[in-house]
């Protein structure tokens, strides 16, 4: 068998374009959906993905604002930044680029972005929304995996999956979307004692551990759907996941390439948050 491909590239340009045509009926309207990113420092990782976030919505017809603020800012004067755009009423989206420098406390900074406009959906009342199940910013990365799974038609009522990773921002809310749509889930960490013998008994396994060959082939039941988060360099620089992709597609029934799978959709996901912080606030 060879795994079907789930093509994020492919599946978040039709989001995107949805969301182009939804931002034209909201700016029709008189409103202009508008996020605002924060960068602090000058990591260079984070310069090309805030650079690709203005991209990516300008594109799409969004707003999007990059303040650049220098390494030695203090924290007070990122939380009176944060709190004077939580007061205005054109800024529909903000998002503080994460990593922090280290003189900030960081859980500190997102608590302070309204949940009304926190379309990273990294804030407690975010998660906390998840946990219970009632409306609020999904994270991206999550959100744009079950996107995946919705696109190929999957019902996930009395499935297991397995979730390899527990990180706030991948590995709980991705295990809190499964279960949301009804399916048995697991969720693995580091500590977990014998990691193959459940993602074997998987229907589906999503990776999030940015650990290179974290699942191979052995570890899959043959038809099982694998989405692949993880973001690794293979020995020649090549981006890659967490996955051994030409092994497990043999045995998986669909599969999510790197690159080109989650990574797009990520992004794309960005923007349909920060269109329905528009929507919202507009409604
Ligand atoms: P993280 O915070 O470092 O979490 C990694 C998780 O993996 C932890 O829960 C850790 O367990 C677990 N883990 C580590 N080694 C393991 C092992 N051998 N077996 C099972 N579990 C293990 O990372 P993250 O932020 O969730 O990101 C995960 C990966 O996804 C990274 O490669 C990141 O770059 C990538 N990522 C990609 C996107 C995208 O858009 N494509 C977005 C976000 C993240 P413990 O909790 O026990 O330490």
């Amino acid at each position: 068998m060879t795994a079907h491909l789930i093509d994020g590239n492919d599946l978040s340009r039709k989001i995107r374009a949805e969301v182009a045509h939804r931002t034209a009926a909201l700016k029709a309207r008189g409103v202009e959906p508008k996020l605002h990113i924060i960068l602090v420092g000058e990591d260079p990782a984070s310069q090309v993905y805030t650079k690709h976030k203005v991209k990516d919505s300008t594109e799409t017809g969004l707003q999007a604002t990059l303040e650049t603020c220098p390494a030695d800012l203090s924290e007070g004067a990122l939380l009176d930044r944060i709190r004077a755009l939580n007061a205005d009423p054109l800024v529909h989206g903000i998002l503080v680029q994460l990593p922090l420098p280290k003189h900030m406390d960081t859980q500190k900074v997102i608590e302070t972005i309204s949940p009304a406009k926190d379309v990273d959906g990294f804030h407690v009342a975010s998660a906390g929304a998840l946990m219970v199940g009632q409306p609020g910013f999904w994270p991206c990365t999550p959100y744009g995996c079950m996107k995946m799974l919705e696109s190929i038609g999957y019902d996930l009522r009395g499935k297991h999956a397995v979730v390899i990773g527990r990180s706030n921002i991948v590995g709980k809310p991705m295990a809190l979307m499964l279960l949301q749509k009804n399916a048995t889930v697991t969720i693995c960490h580091s500590a977990t004692a014998d990691l193959a013998a459940l993602t074997r008994q998987a229907d589906v396994i999503v990776a999030a551990v940015g650990k290179r060959n974290v699942l191979t082939a052995d570890m899959v039941k043959p038809g099982a759907v694998v989405i692949d988060v993880g973001m690794n360099r293979n020995d020649e620089g090549k981006l890659c996941g967490d996955v051994d992709f030409d092994g497990v597609r043999q045995v998986a029934g669909w599969i999510t390439p790197v690159p080109g799978g989650v990574g797009p959709m990520t992004r794309a996901m960005l923007l349909v948050n920060t269109l329905e912080a528009a929507e919202r606030a507009n409604a």
